[in-house]
C-alpha cells in the first residue's frame, strides 16, 4: 500500500452542502430566503459547488429552486441539485425524482446511489444488478438531457471494508454512464484518516481515470481529518459545510478544511485573496442560519487568536509567529489585543463611504467605542446592515426625520381556545401632527407593525412596499447570573432589495420594537433614494 502523497499542485474543488446535508442539523431550519442568502456568501468565499437541496422533496425546496432561477446571480459557483438514482424496475424517463431534479432548471446533478451490497438487499429488497443499472441508466438519462452528473456512493467506506467489489462495481457503472465526479461517502461517519488514506489509495491506484471525491461526517472528530487524507490520496472534491453544520456532530467543517488546505498543505481550493473573507462569511451564515459561532471554531472562532492574560502582551505584539500558527489576518480573523481597533476603523470607513455617509477622524473612532460597547451588550452588526448604517448616520449627527415616538402599548389576549391576538396602540408625532392609531396582529411585533404603519401610512403612502419577510429571535447569555438579554433580526424587503434590522433588550418586545422602528426608517430611507 502506497503512503505517497497525490496532492502535487492540483486543485482541489469544494463543494458545499450547507443548504442540503447542513441543514439536517438538529435545531436548524432554513426558509428559502436564509437559502438564497447563504449561497450569495458561498459564492462570495468562491466555492466551486453549491448544493441547494433536494427538488420536489417539500415545496420549500421547490421555491428555492424557482426563487434562485430568478433572483441568485452567481459569480463562481454552480447550483447543484441533489435527488436519488431512479427507483428500481421503472425507465427513468418515467421516474418523479428524476423528473424533479430536471424541473430545478440547474447544469449539475449529484444523485445518491447505495454502493454497500447489505443496503441494497436490506433498504432497497432488490438485486445487485438492478442496483447497479439504477446507477447507469439514471447517470445516462441525465447525460442526454445534458446534464453533469456526480454520484455521491452512499456508506462506500463501511461496504469496502466488508468487500469492496459491489462498490467498486458501482462506481466504475457510473464513471462508465459519464459521471463527471465519484463521491465516496462515510455516511456513517466511523472512519478514521488512516482507513481513509488507505481505500481511496486502493481506488485511485486502481482507477486513475476516476474523478474522486470525499463527503464526511464528523461522528469520531475526524471529517477535517479524514477530507485531508482523501485529498492527500487523490480526492479531487472535498464536499462539507459551513461552520461544521450537519447531522448528528456534523459534516466536514469547510472554515477548518479550506485554511488548512491553503495554508498547511499547498493544495490550492479557493482563490487565495478569498481566504480573508472566511471569518466574516463564517459569522454571516451563523447569524443567518441563528445558531452562535462556536468561539472556539479553529481559524474562525472569537477565540482561535485570542491570548490569555500571563504572556506578556508586546512580547506577542512582537514575534506574533512564536505564539500564532498563522497570522490571523490571512483566514479575516485578528489577534485579539493587537489588530481588533485598527481593524475596526478601517472596516467602519469603508463601510460609511458605502452607504454616502460623511465621518470625520473623530467620528470614525468614536463609532469604533460604540461599536464595541454595543457588541458588549449583544448588539452583533454582522448581518445587521441597515442597523449599522442607522449607527453611523447617527453619530454623524443624523436624526431620522420622519417621526417620533410618544409611546407604545401591546397586549396579548387568549379569547378563546384556538384564537389568541395581540393588539397594539402607538402614539407617535410626524409632519407636527400628534397621530395615535391601534391595530391587531397574530402576534406582537405584527401589531406593532401594524399600528405604526396605521398612524404614520398616510404621509408615508410609499411604506406599503416595505415588507417585513423574516423574523429571528435568539436569548443571549442565558447561562449567566446576569439577566438574560434577547436579540431580534428582522429582514425586510422592498422592490430594490432586502435589509436586516437589529434590536437587543433584556425585553423581546422592546428588541423587537427597536429592530422595527430600524426597519421602517431604513424603507423611507431607500424610497427617497437612501
Ligand atoms: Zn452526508
Amino acid at each position: 500500500m502506497s503512503t505517497e502523497s497525490h496532492t502535487g499542485t492540483r486543485r482541489v474543488e469544494i463543494y458545499d452542502t450547507t443548504l442540503r446535508d447542513g441543514s439536517q442539523r438538529e435545531g436548524l431550519s432554513l426558509t428559502a430566503e436564509d437559502k438564497l442568502r447563504i449561497a450569495e456568501q458561498l459564492d462570495v468565499l468562491g466555492v466551486d459547488y453549491i448544493e441547494g437541496g433536494w427538488p420536489g422533496a417539500s415545496p420549500k425546496e421547490d421555491e428555492f429552486f424557482q426563487r434562485a432561477a430568478r433572483e441568485l446571480h452567481l459569480n463562481k459557483a454552480k447550483l447543484v441539485a441533489f435527488g436519488s438514482t431512479r427507483r428500481a424496475n421503472i425507465a427513468p424517463e418515467d421516474d418523479a425524482v428524476l423528473a424533479d431534479m430536471l424541473a430545478a432548471n440547474v447544469d449539475t446533478i449529484c444523485l445518491v446511489a447505495k454502493s454497500w451490497d447489505y443496503h441494497v438487499t436490506e433498504a432497497l429488497k432488490t438485486t445487485l444488478d438492478e442496483a447497479v443499472a439504477m446507477v447507469s441508466d439514471s447517470v445516462a438519462y441525465l447525460r442526454e438531457q445534458g446534464k453533469t452528473v456526480f454520484i455521491d456512493a452512499e456508506h462506500f467506506f463501511d461496504g469496502y471494508l466488508r468487500g469492496p467489489e459491489f462498490g467498486l462495481r458501482v462506481l466504475k457503472a457510473a464513471h462508465d454512464a459519464g459521471a463527471a465526479r465519484l463521491v465516496l461517502c462515510d455516511t456513517n461517519g466511523g472512519m478514521l484518516p488512516n482507513q481513509v488514506f488507505d481505500i481511496v489509495s486502493e481506488v485511485h491506484e486502481r482507477f486513475p481515470e476516476f474523478a474522486l471525491a470525499g463527503h464526511f461526517h464528523d461522528d469520531t472528530g475526524c471529517a477535517v481529518a479524514n477530507s485531508i487524507a482523501a485529498v492527500r490520496a487523490g480526492a479531487v472534491q472535498i464536499q462539507g459545510c459551513m461552520n461544521g453544520y450537519g447531522e448528528r456532530t456534523g459534516n466536514a467543517n469547510l472554515t477548518t478544511l479550506i485554511p488548512n488546505l491553503s495554508l498547511k498543505l499547498g493544495v490550492p481550493s479557493i482563490e487565495p485573496e478569498k481566504l480573508a473573507k472566511l471569518t466574516p462569511i463564517a459569522n454571516h451564515v451563523a447569524e443567518l442560519v441563528n445558531v452562535a459561532l462556536n468561539p472556539q471554531a479553529p481559524y474562525v472562532g472569537r477565540s482561535a487568536f485570542a491570548h490569555k492574560a500571563g504572556i506578556h502582551t508586546s512580547a506577542i505584539s512582537r514575534a506574533r509567529d512564536a505564539y500564532e500558527h498563522v497570522d490571523p489576518e490571512l483566514v479575516g480573523n485578528g489577534t485579539k489585543f493587537v489588530a481588533s481597533e485598527m481593524a475596526g476603523k478601517a472596516t467602519i470607513r469603508l463601510r460609511a463611504d458605502q452607504a454616502g455617509i460623511d465621518l470625520t477622524d473623530t467620528q470614525v473612532a468614536e463609532a469604533t467605542q460604540r461599536l464595541k460597547s454595543l457588541e458588549h451588550q449583544g448588539y452583533h452588526f454582522e448581518v445587521a446592515d441597515a442597523s449599522f448604517d442607522l449607527l453611523l448616520r447617527s453619530i454623524a449627527g443624523w436624526e431620522q426625520p420622519f417621526f417620533a415616538v410618544e409611546s407604545y402599548r401591546v397586549f396579548t389576549e387568549h379569547r378563546t381556545s384556538d384564537v389568541v391576538v395581540s393588539e397594539a396602540t402607538i402614539k407617535v408625532t410626524a409632519n407636527g401632527e400628534r397621530l395615535i392609531a391601534t391595530a391587531e396582529g397574530n402576534g406582537p411585533v405584527n401589531a406593532l407593525d401594524g399600528a405604526l404603519r396605521r398612524a404614520i401610512g398616510e404621509i408615508y403612502p410609499e411604506l406599503t412596499k416595505v415588507h417585513l419577510t423574516d423574523y429571528k429571535v435568539r436569548v443571549l447569555n442565558s447561562g449567566a447570573a446576569t439577566a438574560a438579554v434577547t436579540r431580534v433580526l428582522l429582514d425586510s424587503s422592498d422592490e430594490r432589495g432586502t435589509w436586516t434590522t437589529m434590536g437587543v433588550s433584556e425585553n423581546i418586545i422592546d428588541a423587537s420594537w427597536q429592530a422595527l422602528c430600524d426597519s421602517i426608517v431604513t424603507g423611507l430611507l431607500r424610497s427617497r433614494g437612501g
